[in-house]
């Protein structure tokens, strides 16, 4: 018998392809190409962590862990985590490992939304985000940071966007693609919002290692937020570890076992050599990361003001390894720029509208690379421009 209908889900027939792949399959299909386009640290994993996990093969440890990640893995998380962020998670209850911090949006995600539940999404946004909370059966509500305020949030849009089926908020700070991190005060004017509505927050926390200007404050270390946080964080970006996809999220008790369900029925576990190599990882010091950041810290400084001076006027990114500057002044859409610009300069950056309303007028130029390399994009932005 002949297919007569669609055999595909309608969510996902109505999900749009990541609006960044479109960049990366026109620059891989060129030479010379100088790449700011891509999301991920240009340092390899530690080699004491990448020798933990070739020793852990070596003696065999091939099964599955725990579900919820190795207990040593999970004591190291939570020491880390008070050490670090100064929030207190118990490692047999609160404390799942997972495969990046991607699965713990899409288990944090599943665990709290019922169909049709309401979920604020932040843009300028990862791409992720608002696909996740659609696969997940809720809808995601876009509000617009904009640029007048470095792109961050303010409570009256956050007024505007709520409703009696908002069940939760997406937070990422520091933030991809903008670099904004919010301070403490910030993040207390956010909690009297959050506990005003009785709502959740998912605070994505993934780049809280890369703070280059102030110490990092964990939402969840913002006085009555404990309870209402999902805390999200992993190993790819701070310990440069994207390949091994670890990450691990943090809740209380009842919402803990929620995830846990998920992630045993549809992970059983995160993969085990990866699990030794991130306790590594934390065990093995903090050098590693220090010297990371640092060397960020050096190239933001660099490039941002370099964009500054060619007439790419740009915020002070606070984090992450993101510079997003406005190229309003070139009269081109963020589409047109990115794609003039690889074409003519061979420069990929990422168009600014793949990341929400808010993004369009900006393109996403990740300084995690080298910096001759920086160096070379800039003179190159810089002849585009002058253009
Ligand atoms: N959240 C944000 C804000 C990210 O930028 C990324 C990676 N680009 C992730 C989550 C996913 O990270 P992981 O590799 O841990 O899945």
């Amino acid at each position: 018998m002949k297919q007569t209908k669609s055999y595909l889900a309608k969510t996902v027939e109505d999900l749009k392809p990541s609006g960044i792949r479109k960049f990366f399959d026109l620059a891989a299909g060129m030479e010379g190409v100088i790449s700011l386009g891509v999301g991920e640290p240009d340092f390899v994993t530690s080699w004491s962590a990448r020798e933990a996990a070739i020793l852990s093969l070596e003696q065999g440890y091939t099964s599955y862990t725990a579900n919820a990640g190795l207990l040593e893995l999970r004591n190291e998380v939570s020491s880390y985590m008070k050490k670090q962020f100064h929030v207190d998670y118990n490692p047999k209850s609160e404390i799942i490992i997972t495969v990046g911090a991607s699965q713990a949006l899409d288990i944090a995600l599943r665990a709290i939304l019922d169909p049709g539940d309401e979920v604020i999404v932040i843009e300028p946004s990862f791409v992720s985000y608002a696909p996740l909370v659609s696969l997940a059966g809720g809808k995601p509500v876009a509000v617009q940071a904009t640029e007048e305020y470095d792109f961050k949030i303010q409570t009256h849009q956050l007024e505007k966007a709520v409703t009696d089926r908002t069940k939760a908020i997406m937070l990422c700070s520091p933030n991809n693609p903008t670099g904004t991190m919010l301070g403490e005060n910030e993040l207390i004017e956010l909690a009297t919002f959050i506990e005003k509505h009785d709502l959740l927050v998912l605070s994505d926390e993934i780049y809280a290692e890369l703070a280059y200007d102030e110490p990092y404050v964990s939402f969840a270390a913002i006085e009555g937020m404990r309870h209402r946080t999902i805390l999200i964080n992993g190993f790819s970006k701070g310990f440069a570890m994207t390949g091994w996809r670890l990450g691990f999220v943090c809740a209380n008790e009842e919402l803990t076992a929620a995830m846990l369900k998920i992630h045993q029925y549809a992970m059983m576990c995160a993969p085990t050599m990866a699990q030794y190599a991130a306790l590594e990882a934390l065990k093995g010091g903090r050098e590693d990361v220090e010297d990371m950041k640092k060397s960020y810290r050096r190239r933001r400084n660099y490039f941002v003001q370099s964009l500054n001076d060619i007439g790419l006027s740009c915020h002070i990114p606070g984090g992450a390894f993101y510079a997003f500057p406005s190229i309003v002044s070139t009269g081109l859409s963020s589409e047109q720029f990115a794609e003039q610009l690889l074409i003519e300069e061979k420069v990929a950056v990422v168009p600014g509208n793949v990341f929400g309303i808010s993004g369009e007028g900006h393109i996403r130029c990740s300084y995690a690379s080298s910096m001759e390399h920086l160096q070379e994009a800039v003179k190159r932005i810089k002849r585009f421009v002058e253009k």
